[in-house]
């Protein structure tokens, strides 16, 4: 507990208590149903009281339940049964996007880049779309150039953008930097290779 008492002023650390909290006490139903109801009737039941709805985003698809989000290929099977009540929303990562909001910036720059381009593309697809399965709102937002031989990449969180700029240096060597705790996005990787 005193870890929580640090977070009242923290909206998004309140929340995680909150929903701790609540995880609790459906435990708590849980394990009382168990001993008093028949095995057949628990399973639809459990899916109701644990999940006050379950979320599904209408941007992307991705579903939420079970305190956290699957892509929508991956959710559980109960998120398609009928009984399921789902509720349309936008998933964080979506909103995001549409608030021009990243969680980190990657900077791809030099001649490296012109010259070997399509080659580090597919690599900064291939793990956006393997973050992508792990959890669905981790993923690159925007890539816009920025001159000719720089790449601005941004993404959702801080994770993502350090694995980008880690995965590009690992294949192509050149200089990378991290930097933490920026004034407007909490982490900037910058890569580069003439
Ligand atoms: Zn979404």
């Amino acid at each position: 507990m005193p870890n929580q008492s640090r977070l009242p002023n923290n909206t998004k650390g309140a929340a995680n208590a909150r929903r701790g909290a609540n995880a609790t006490d459906n435990r708590f139903t849980h394990t009382h149903r168990k001993i008093s109801e028949p095995a057949g009737d628990r399973i639809s039941d459990r899916g109701r009281d644990d999940l006050p709805g379950i979320e599904v985003c209408k941007n992307c698809g991705a579903v939420h339940m079970n305190d956290r989000w699957y892509r929508h290929d991956k959710a559980p099977a109960e998120a398609q049964s009928p009984d399921a009540h789902r509720v349309d929303v936008i998933c964080p990562g979506c909103k995001q996007v549409q608030d021009h909001n990243p969680g980190g910036v990657l900077t791809l720059s030099g001649q490296f880049l012109i010259e070997h381009n399509e080659e580090i593309m597919n690599l900064i697809q291939h793990e956006d779309e393997k973050a992508r399965g792990v959890n669905p709102l981790e993923k690159i937002m925007e890539m816009n150039k920025d001159g000719e031989d720089t790449l601005v990449i941004t993404t959702t969180n801080e994770f993502l953008v350090q694995r980008l700029g880690k995965a590009v240096h690992r294949a192509y060597n050149g200089d990378i930097e991290i930097k933490f705790g920026g004034d407007d996005v909490p982490v900037r990787v910058n890569w580069h290779r003439d």
